[in-house]
C-alpha cells in the first residue's frame, strides 16, 4: 500500500493566521502544514480518511485522482470541512462514493452538511455520498481494515490499522488521541507504519505531546513511525533531529510505501 499525507498540520494549519514566530515565517516546505488527512493506496483502490478544509489544495498537490471510500475518524472541523470537495472524485469515476462513521459521527455530518441529504434546486452540484456504519472489520479497496477507539480528551475517535493481505505489511492511522485505551493498544503491535498525533512538546488536555507519543513509540514498537497533527511549536528539522532514527515528523506531500 503506498500512504500520502495530504495533510499534517493541527486545526490552526502552520502557518497560523498572525503568527510571526520562527517556523510560522519559515522557508522549509515541511514547516507548512494543512489540516490533518491520509489517503491509503490499496491493491484496488484509494481510501481517503478525512476530508480537511484543504482537501482541494491537497489534492491538487499531491495528484490525488482517485477517492474510492472515505473513512472519517471524527467530526471536528479540522477533519471534515473539506467535504464539498468530494463533487470532483464523484464526478472523476462517475459514481457514488461510500463514507465510513460511527453512528455519532454520521448523524454529525447530515446535520452539518445537510444540503447533501436534502433535495435542493439544481446547482454546482453536491457530493454523492452513500452512508455506512463504520464495521470493526471490513475489506476496503483490497486491503483489511480494522477500525478501534482512542481518546481526544473525553472524545472517542476512531483509529485504523489498514492491511495488505498480499504482503501481509500493516499501518495504523492513529490521529486526534491523548490516550490509547488497552483494548486498542492490542492492534497497534507488528506495526510497519505507526502514523501518530504529536501535537506540541507539551502535554495537552486532548492530543498526545511529543514526550508522550514517543512512550507510546516505546511501548508498541512500531517499526517506523511519523508524527503529524503538528502545531507551529515544531519546527521540522528541530524535531527531526529530537527524534529516534524511526521517528520523525510527516510533511505535506510525503509519500510511504508500506
Ligand atoms: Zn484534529
Ligand atoms: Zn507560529
Ligand atoms: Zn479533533
Amino acid at each position: 500500500m503506498q500512504i500520502t499525507f495530504l495533510g499534517s498540520g493541527t486545526s490552526h494549519g502552520v502557518p497560523m493566521i498572525g503568527c510571526e514566530c520562527q517556523v510560522c515565517l519559515s522557508d522549509n516546505p515541511c514547516n507548512k502544514r494543512t489540516r490533518p488527512s491520509i489517503a491509503v493506496a490499496g491493491p484496488s483502490g484509494v481510501i481517503l480518511i478525512d476530508t480537511s478544509p484543504e482537501l482541494r489544495l491537497q489534492a491538487i498537490a499531491c495528484g490525488l485522482k482517485r477517492v474510492d471510500a472515505v473513512l472519517i475518524t471524527h467530526t471536528h472541523a479540522d477533519h471534515i470541512f473539506g467535504m464539498d470537495d468530494l463533487r470532483r472524485f464523484n464526478d472523476l469515476s462517475n459514481s457514488e462514493i461510500p463514507l465510513y462513521g460511527v453512528p455519532e459521527t454520521l448523524e454529525d455530518i447530515q446535520r452539518i452538511f445537510r444540503y447533501i441529504f436534502v433535495p435542493t434546486q439544481a446547482g454546482g452540484g453536491k457530493p454523492r455520498l452513500t452512508l455506512h456504519p463504520l464495521p470493526e472489520q471490513m475489506e476496503l479497496c483490497g486491503l483489511h481494515v480494522r477500525t478501534f477507539v482512542v481518546m481526544h480528551g473525553a472524545l472517542p475517535v476512531q483509529a485504523f490499522r489498514f492491511t495488505d493481505p498480499h504482503t501481509g505489511r500493516s499501518a495504523a492511522y492513529v490521529t486526534d488521541v491523548n490516550f490509547i485505551p488497552p483494548e486498542a493498544e492490542q492492534h497497534l503491535h507488528n506495526l510497519d507504519l505507526l502514523i501518530l498525533d504529536a501535537v506540541r512538546y507539551e502535554p495537552h488536555s486532548t492530543h498526545f505531546g511529543l514526550w508522550q507519543a514517543l512512550e507510546a513509540v516505546e511501548k508498541l514498537q512500531p517499526r517506523q513511525t511519523l508524527l503529524t497533527h503538528l502545531s507551529h511549536h515544531f519546527d521540522h528539522q528541530t524535531l527531526t533531529n529530537q527524534t529516534p532514527p524511526n521517528v520523525a515528523p510527516a510533511c505535506d506531500g510525503q509519500q510511504v510505501v508500506v
